[in-house]
């Protein structure tokens, strides 16, 4: 049976297993600062506790969820992060690098991106994710070790969090929130809400859900079709949450949420790049008070869609700004490792063989 991580454990739980094992209160600081503050990667390293108590925490805990085992991309570039899980499965986070010249102005932050989810059950039509099908969902301690991990392996703080790895994150409610307090709390990872963008492909009751809760996280939309009858051709979600309901949802998370939504909107062509999507996702964003994000599709492996040309992705976002929109656009080719998430697993699990005997430091 494998042990439950330490990195799970809220500051409360911890508490309440030392005091269960006979332990002074003042441990679980200690512990605590080890894991999260000075990144330790093994419980013997926790110096001032005494052996008995690191004999005991060993006995009862792994420190980690996650395993590294590859890395793709290097320390100016994008980098491609991929753990493997208790039970044998895979997940990754990329770090995106303060880089002015490519990432124009989130320039000084680096972001992390992470995975909720082994897979995805939603289906999209055009994502590595859900290519595969859904297989679990991540716990608390595999999405906050993402971050933790990330950290570790780069020696840097992350800035910026965004859910947009693999999964659908508002479908792991429950856990993405638990994450969220360890990765927010200041005895924990400490990073600001604000500074926590969950990327959604529109589940209606959990983004009301989520806009009752009282930390200020960002809310991102994958809308990908301004209308149904191009929005549910490519995201089977659609006719669940059609789009009229999905911005009366939006409606009610402005009333309770006062950070600006984000609507993500990649352009796939001859799909949902026609300028008429344009000016009608010009009139959505402009109602709900949003920016939009415009992402040239990247290519997946076996699948077909394909980007417009860029001067066609321009004259998209220029229907958006002229309509007094705030729309970015990056053109850069992503290449393969900025490519979608979703794929480093994937090729992993299908036994490409991509990983071989890399050195997992
Ligand atoms: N399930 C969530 C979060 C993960 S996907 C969601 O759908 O929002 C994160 C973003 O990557 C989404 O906007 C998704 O639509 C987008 N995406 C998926 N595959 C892509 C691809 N091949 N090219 C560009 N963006 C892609
Ligand atoms: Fe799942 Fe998001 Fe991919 Fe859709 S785009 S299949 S919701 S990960």
């Amino acid at each position: 049976m494998t042990l439950p991580a330490l990195t799970g454990l809220t500051p409360e739980t911890l508490a309440a297993w030392l005091k269960e094992a006979g332990e002074p209160s003042f441990r679980a600081n200690q512990i605590l600062a080890w894991v999260w503050k000075k990144k330790v990667t093994s419980i013997g390293a926790m110096t001032n506790l005494p052996a008995a108590l690191r004999e005991k925490l060993t006995s009862s805990f792994r420190l980690a969820a996650l395993e590294h085992t590859h890395t793709q991309g290097s320390a100016d570039t994008t980098r491609k992060f991929l753990f493997r899980l208790h039970d044998g499965r895979y997940v990754e986070s990329v770090l995106i690098p303060a880089n002015p010249a490519l990432y124009g102005e989130k320039s000084d932050r680096r972001t992390l991106c992470v995975s909720s989810q082994v897979g995805c059950a939603y289906g999209c039509k055009f994502c590595a994710s859900g290519l595969a099908g859904f297989t679990r969902n991540l716990d608390a301690a595999e999405i906050a070790g993402q971050v933790l991990a990330a950290e570790q392996l780069s020696g840097e703080r992350v800035d910026n969090l965004v859910f947009m790895g693999m999964g659908e994150p508002l479908a792991n409610l429950d856990a993405l929130l638990a994450a969220i307090s360890l990765i927010t709390g200041a005895k924990t990872l400490h990073l600001g809400a604000r500074h926590l963008t969950i990327s959604t492909s529109g589940l209606v009751p959990q983004i009301r859900q989520l806009a009752e809760h009282p930390q200020q996280i960002r809310l991102a939309i994958s809308l990908h079709g301004a209308t149904d009858e191009v929005r549910q051709q490519i995201m089977p979600i659609n006719r669940k949450w059609p789009v009229a309901e999905l911005f009366e949802a939006l409606d009610f998370w402005n009333a309770r949420n006062n950070q600006k939504l984000t609507l993500e909107y990649i352009l796939i062509q001859g799909v949902n790049d026609s300028l008429e999507q344009a000016a009608i996702l010009a009139r959505h964003a402009r109602r709900i008070h949003a920016k939009v994000n415009l992402i040239p599709y990247n290519t997946v492996e076996g699948l077909e869609w394909k980007r417009p040309p860029d001067i066609h992705c321009r004259a998209f976002r220029d229907i958006l700004k002229n309509a007094g929109v705030s729309a970015t656009l990056r053109l850069e080719k992503g290449g393969d490792i900025d490519a979608a998430c979703g794929q480093l697993r994937l090729k992993q699990e299908l036994g490409e063989g991509i990983i071989a005997s890399v050195d997992a430091k």
